[in-house]
């Protein structure tokens, strides 16, 4: 580190400690050239990430928040947890490296709409309805309507009727 008296970029550390709510840690330090003691801080990055929403606004990205709305759509439905929480880390890892730090909302919530509609239909529905806030019955109907056009070729993923797939 470079000495802020003589600019000498050799020292040792002389002592070293934590602060102490955990968040940056105090090092004292000795310039090998001029032997004047300075101080340095290392702290973690703090820089939080963001979803940007419709409307230009911006907050916090909230891994939390997500699962909760996942977990919402997938009540009583046989998605496990970890394959929600499996979800949640692909989008986070996306947002952490997008070098903006940043995410449009849109982008988050067509990974997590598509990511849903593999798991199960159900679940994907619920969530569309939310997310995507239909303004009325009709398109909510027509997205349904595209959607099961969509279905009836094989996707891959076994469809299984149970008592509460009309609970929607
Ligand atoms: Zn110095």
């Amino acid at each position: 580190m470079k000495c802020p008296y003589c600019g000498s970029l050799k020292d040792r550390v002389v002592d070293s400690r934590e602060s102490r709510d955990g968040d940056s840690i105090r090092r004292r330090r000795q310039c090998l050239s001029c032997a004047r003691r300075f101080t340095s801080y290392e702290r973690t990055e703090d820089i939080p990430y963001m979803v940007v929403k419709k409307d230009g606004g911006r907050e916090r990205f909230d891994r939390n928040k997500i699962l909760k709305g996942l977990m919402t759509a997938c009540e009583k439905r046989p998605v496990g947890l970890p394959q929600l929480e499996k979800i949640v880390d692909q989008v986070e890892i996306m947002v952490q490296e997008s070098p903006e730090r940043e995410l449009e909302s849109a982008v988050i919530g067509k990974i997590l709409l598509s990511e849903l509609r593999r798991l199960d239909m159900v679940a994907y529905l619920r969530f569309a309805s939310v997310y995507l806030a239909f303004e009325d019955v009709r398109e909510f109907m027509t997205e349904i309507n595209d959607l099961f056009k969509k279905s009836d070729k094989p996707c891959g993923g076994k469809r299984t009727k149970t008592k509460s797939s009309n609970a929607l």
